[in-house]
């Protein structure tokens, strides 16, 4: 999938999550909270394809992610492609194939999500309000590249981290501070893990069952069939996924959002 269907994706779904925690679970969240969830979320569903570095710097396309704070993000984008790169050879049985790219390896597998939801939560609850800031401009900075990328690609990386600086410093002054912010961990974790089932829905999958051994194979990319996996970038992806997503966020939202206005204008429900 390409960058803007994966944020879409994990707004949708951070959204739909509150809407239905409201609705279920009586689990109410302010519309700042609510607001910083999706952003979070749309932004961490980019964050596993920031292992894809040469690609961008030979400006062949591949992952605008990592263009998002310019050549920090690009030098980060390097890093953690050789990270992944280090541990798929380091855990590789002998029938996994020969790799010069770690593209959607490490960054894409279950226990890379569990470990940076786990360790934005501890951030988080070691700093507080600093961590919260810090997690929020990078994480907006990715979602605004996503959900707006023509937009991003226009305005240039030096507007993107300017923006995505005064959102986080906004959300700064407005958020109450002696809490830990359980939400934005769980944000960061649902956003990735939205990432990798969007890209196991294409062609090339993911290797979801790391680190289990499956006949000599430790890192087995598991996609749907070919007959129904989507094209990337095709027309049921931009045209028909997208719309979904969209309708999904819309009503989620006004679910989320009716209550409290009606309750404003005095209606009873
Ligand atoms: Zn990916």
């Amino acid at each position: 999938m390409m960058g803007p269907s994966h944020a879409l994706s994990g707004a949708t779904v951070w959204l739909a999550g509150s809407w239905a925690l409201h609705q279920f679970a009586d689990y109410e969240q302010s519309p700042l909270a609510i607001a910083v969830g999706t952003a979070v979320c749309a932004g961490a569903a980019l964050f596993p394809d920031l292992d894809l570095s040469g690609k961008v710097t030979r400006n062949q396309g591949g992952a605008t992610v990592a263009k998002t704070f310019g050549v920090v993000s690009l030098f980060i984008a390097e890093v953690v492609e050789k990270i992944s790169l280090g541990v798929y050879h380091a855990t590789k049985l002998s029938k996994d194939p020969h790799r010069n790219n770690g593209h959607r390896t490490l960054t894409h597998t279950i226990p890379f999500t569990v470990l940076v939801g786990w360790g934005t939560t501890a951030l988080c609850a070691a700093y507080g309000k600093w961590a919260v800031i810090g997690i929020l401009f990078f994480m907006i900075g990715l979602a605004l590249r996503g959900l707006f990328d023509e937009w991003a690609k226009r305005a240039g990386w030096v507007i993107v981290t300017l923006v995505s600086a005064a959102a986080a410093y906004f959300t700064f002054l407005n958020l109450p501070g002696d809490r830990g912010y359980p939400m934005i961990g769980l944000a960061v974790g649902v956003g990735c893990f939205v990432h990798i089932l969007g890209d196991m829905i294409t062609r090339s999958g993911v290797p979801i069952l790391w680190p289990i051994p499956i006949k000599r194979r430790m890192w087995r990319m598991i996609s749907l069939p070919d007959k129904i996996a989507i094209k990337t970038g095709s027309k049921v992806e931009t045209v028909v996924l997208r719309g979904v997503f969209t309708v999904i966020a819309l009503l989620a939202a006004a679910g989320l959002v009716a209550p409290a206005v009606l309750r404003r204008f005095d209606i009873e429900i």
